[in-house]
């Protein structure tokens, strides 16, 4: 750990009612790029997770009452000093995580740019009137918190996942409690330091980070005290996490898998198609849950675009995080590495074609090559399921329609992107692909102004935006009587 240079970032146990947890029961966290030992973090459990839903229901009646411009300047403290420790911050989450330094900075600015909108949002959260239906009264609608909410995060973004759920939480006046990914809480107790140091006061914003995740998850999903559950993950585990959350009726929101598709028509611009891809497919190695998964070339350009992506693909620098100028860094686990080799293997076996890469990176064992494939089809596992790393696969289609139901033909519906200098080709696709978000002409769409979520088994719920309150607010109808 002798390259992060503020010290007093780095936690080793859970942040429960404003206190640093201490257990002997502890877990490694692991650098994913050498399999260094990072640190060992004291493992909470169910009871601790049971502690941390007490303290934040105690809390919440003095937070919920704050004026909302006061929680706004609480929070824009948090976001300062998140931009304070910047680069202490992004170091730490390559470290654990992985990925490049410079993304790794990206994605703490993003994150803090969650907590700066919601802060600005907090003072807007406005309520309605609507008009009566007799003269003798009046219908007033507000906005209330709903209480305890509940969060369990993913290891890909250990920054943004928790920052952009707590932001919009806070804001409404709810309080807060999140169990981060096992691979990397280092990053989620760092922003917990900074929470402490911003003011925020104690039970409002607790982490517990533990191994236990079926038993922390249990109490997140369960409690009574606990009114809303968003969680961000794979679709399996959001599948059991919904059912657990049902038989108490929670508020929920589910940020689950996505199988993007990429398409390039023949009228696109094939040169920014190929920028737009190096973005939507590599950034964090291809273990993003809007990465393009499936990218579909119109039969005519296919070759074009095939050429200058390889082209494109053979300047990725695969090195450490930390080292200068990586594009792609380790994938997080074996696991992830196995999953990689498996989908890409299948489509071989099945008759696609390899151009580029295709194994293990020489950087370490976690480290694969950008790889391209050609000549996939609809039915290959590589085409169902995410790939979760850096592994091009394209297919190609001949008309507009058919690139329409071969993007809509899946169960998610999280990201689809596509290239097309058509206005009326433009508008006729976008209204037709069934997703939550659509880049048009454009491979990179995440950020806090703009509304993140999906529909089909992708989930519900929005994350970011002016509706990104919504979903931690219940709406209160007053009636008015005796005018
Ligand atoms: P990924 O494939 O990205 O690791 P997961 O859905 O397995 O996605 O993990 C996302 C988060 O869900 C992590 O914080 C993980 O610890 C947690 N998790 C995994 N299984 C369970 C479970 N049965 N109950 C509660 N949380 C879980």
């Amino acid at each position: 750990m002798k390259q992060i240079t503020c010290s007093a970032l780095i936690k080793h146990g859970s942040y429960i009612n404003g206190s640093w947890q201490q257990h002997d029961n502890r877990f490694d966290v692991v650098n994913p790029s050498n399999q260094q030992l990072l640190a060992m973090v004291a493992s909470a459990d169910a009871a601790d997770a049971e502690q941390a839903v007490l303290a934040a229901e105690q809390a919440f009646a003095a937070w919920s009452a704050l004026p909302a411009g006061k929680r706004a300047d609480i929070l824009q403290h948090w976001h300062q000093l998140i931009l304070q420790h910047q680069d202490d911050l992004a170091r730490l989450l390559t470290l654990e995580q992985g990925k490049p330094l410079a993304e790794a900075k990206g994605e703490i600015a993003y994150g803090a740019s969650y907590i700066q909108w919601f802060a600005e949002e907090a003072k807007r959260l406005y309520g309605d009137t609507i008009p009566a239906p007799s003269a003798d009264k009046r219908i007033i609608v507000q906005r209330q918190p709903v209480g305890v909410v509940a969060a369990i995060t993913p290891w890909n973004f250990p920054n943004a996942m928790i920052a952009r759920k707590a932001a919009a939480a806070l804001a409404a006046g709810c309080t807060f409690v999140v169990k981060p990914a096992q691979q990397t809480p280092l990053s989620a107790l760092a922003l917990a330091e900074l929470a402490d140091q911003a003011g925020i006061p104690a039970g409002v914003f607790n982490v517990v980070a533990g191994t236990d995740a079926k038993g922390i998850g249990e109490v997140l999903t369960r409690h009574e005290k606990v009114a809303k559950f968003s969680f961000t993950g794979s679709t399996a585990v959001g599948k059991q996490l919904l059912k657990q959350c049902a038989d108490g009726v929670k508020r929920v929101s589910m940020e689950l898998g996505g199988n993007a598709p990429f398409i390039v028509f023949d009228d696109a611009d094939i040169d920014a198609a190929v920028q737009g891809l190096m973005l939507a497919k590599f950034r964090n190695a291809g273990q993003t849950c809007v990465c393009a998964n499936r990218i579909l070339v119109q039969r005519s350009v296919y070759q074009s675009f095939a050429d200058k992506l390889a082209i494109t693909m053979t300047q990725l620098t695969v090195a450490d995080g930390l080292a200068d100028g990586s594009q792609i860094g380790p994938l997080i686990d074996d696991k992830a590495v196995a999953k990689v080799t498996q989908l890409q293997q299948s489509a071989l076996d099945q008759g696609a074609t390899l151009l580029l890469g295709g194994g293990c990176h020489s950087a370490g064992k976690q480290f694969f090559q950008p790889t391209l494939i050609s000549d996939v089809n609809a039915d290959m596992a590589i085409s169902k399921e995410e790939i979760f790393g850096p592994v091009a696969a394209l297919m190609a289609f001949d008309t507009e329609q058919e690139a329409i139901e071969l993007a809509n033909n899946t169960e998610y519906g999280l990201a689809v992107y596509f290239y097309s200098r058509d206005i009326g080709r433009v508008f006729r696709v976008a209204q037709a692909l069934q997703f939550g978000m659509v880049g048009i002409n454009e491979g990179a769409i995440s950020n806090a102004a703009a509304p993140f979520g999906g529909v089909k088994q992708s989930g519900f719920g929005r994350e970011g935006s002016h509706y990104g309150l919504d979903d931690y607010t219940d709406i209160k109808y007053l009636c008015l009587g005796g005018i």
